[in-house]
């Protein structure tokens, strides 16, 4: 252990990849680690959508309301890996109790507001600084609905995003249809956000984050992560498998496996596998430019550099179960039911594991009872949105600055 000790960042997906950049930036000397390629896990294969629309955080009342018919539906948007059913109970509770509570639903929302406000901010500095441009398209977003019932089940976060300034118009569905050609005649309604921005291919861009950070003299390892030396209630070390890398101050933004790393520190970080599927198609009749999302079925269709990426749903498991790829089938149906005629021959399918914790609201600042440990994990549906704005919170707060008040939300040390 003879290099000088360096902020450690563990995780190199679009999270850690972002942060490592920011506190670069910010004059540490850091070192991302990863025992994987950067953005090869989760960050590889999401819809690509800055989501900065989404300020109404999933743990509340409407959801719980919506879930059992959900969960009867094999074909619905949000489904239960049944052999994981025993180790999902308990998360399970404490996201009923997180979406009952109007005093954490509150909570959300005031931090979603705060979060999203930074991520645009974020993300235009991060596009500049990097030379991300060619990656990144500004093309709007459309939502779109297929009966008048489930576009008024929308009308509370519409509410919400016209109060935080979110700018959106709804449309009928001929002007969906100009919006996005080869759209299905029965979609009655749209709400179309002009600002909304996706990235062609999410996988490079963590890629591009990486090489920038590595070319302004940053460190990547690659190794796993195992165990941590420590000093009171400082971390001093991380231990890799056949070495060890010294510690000025740590950073976990592990994904899904962040809370193998908490529970070696002491916390918990209680994050489950929401999994996800997409799967890429041929770019075939497809004439529209800008990620729809159905919003009833709980996907996007973004056109991507390679062809057109279906990609979203939800499937609750227990980490490390094999795939369920009837997920993945049943978007390339969803496509089908929206734009019939779009899409050509399957190029490839993908799942992913959004690291959710109960309450739907990310990990962010410092860990609990440790000086100099901090976190950014949990980002669940809106990883690729927050990435840039955790990076920033965390170099601020490495610099002394405290976190704005409805950031206390995001507290690491909220369960225990
Ligand atoms: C289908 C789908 C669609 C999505 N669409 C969107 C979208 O449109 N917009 C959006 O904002 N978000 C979207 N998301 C969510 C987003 O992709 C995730 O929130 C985000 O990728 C999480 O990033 P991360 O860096 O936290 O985790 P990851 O990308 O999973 O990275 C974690 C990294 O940590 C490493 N690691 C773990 N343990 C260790 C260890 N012990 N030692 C060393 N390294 C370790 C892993 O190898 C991995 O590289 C989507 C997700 C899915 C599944």
């Amino acid at each position: 252990m003879n290099e000088p000790a360096s902020v450690l960042v563990v995780g190199a997906g679009v999270v850690g990849t972002a942060t490592a950049r920011a506190l670069q930036r910010a004059g540490h000397a850091v070192t991302l680690v990863d025992s994987a390629e950067p953005g090869r896990a989760t960050s590889y294969g999401n819809a690509g959508f800055i989501a900065i629309d989404h300020v109404l955080p999933l743990a509340r009342p409407s959801t719980l309301r919506r879930l059992p018919k959900m969960l009867m539906d094999r074909d619905g948007p949000l489904t239960v890996h049944l052999p994981s059913l025993p180790s999902l109970l308990p998360w399970m509770a404490r996201f009923a109790l997180a979406a009952y509570s109007a005093a954490e639903v509150k909570k959300g929302v005031d931090s979603f507001g705060t979060l999203m406000a930074e991520a645009n901010i974020a993300w235009k500095a991060e596009i500049q600084a990097s030379g991300l441009g060619e990656l990144f398209r500004s093309k709007g977003a459309l939502y779109v609905y297929e009966s008048e019932e489930s576009f008024a089940s929308g009308a509370d976060e519409r509410e919400l995003q016209k109060a935080k300034g979110t700018e959106f118009e709804v449309v009928d569905g001929n002007r969906a249809r100009e919006l996005a050609p080869g759209l299905s005649a029965h979609i009655v309604r749209g709400v179309y956000y002009p600002h909304g921005m996706h990235t062609t291919n999410p996988y490079r861009v963590v890629a591009a984050l990486a090489e920038r950070f590595a070319a302004d003299g940053g460190t990547v390892v690659r190794g796993r992560v195992r165990g941590f030396g420590r000093d009171g209630n400082r971390v001093t070390s991380v231990q890799l498998t056949d070495s060890e890398l010294p510690a000025k101050a740590l950073v976990i933004a592990a994904g899904r496996a962040s809370g193998e790393l908490t529970r070696l520190l002491g916390f918990n970080a209680p994050l489950v596998a929401e999994r996800g599927y997409h799967v890429m198609l041929a770019p075939d009749n497809v004439r529209f430019e800008l990620p729809v999302s159905p919003a009833a079925r709980g996907f996007f269709i973004t056109p991507m550099e390679e062809g057109l990426r279906v990609a979203g749903t939800v499937e609750l498991a227990a980490p490390h179960q094999p795939p369920s790829w009837h997920r993945a089938d049943l978007l390339v149906r969803h496509l089908k039911d929206i734009f019939p005629g779009v899409g050509g021959a399957e190029l490839s399918r993908w799942i992913g594991e959004r690291p959710s914790l109960p309450d739907f609201r990310p990990a962010i600042g410092r860990a609990p009872r440790l000086a100099n440990v901090y976190c950014g994990y949990g980002h669940q549906h809106v990883g690729l949105t927050l990435a840039t704005a955790t990076g920033r919170l965390i170099a601020r707060q490495m610099e002394g600055e405290e976190l704005p008040e409805t950031l206390l939300a995001c507290d690491p040390g909220r369960f225990g």
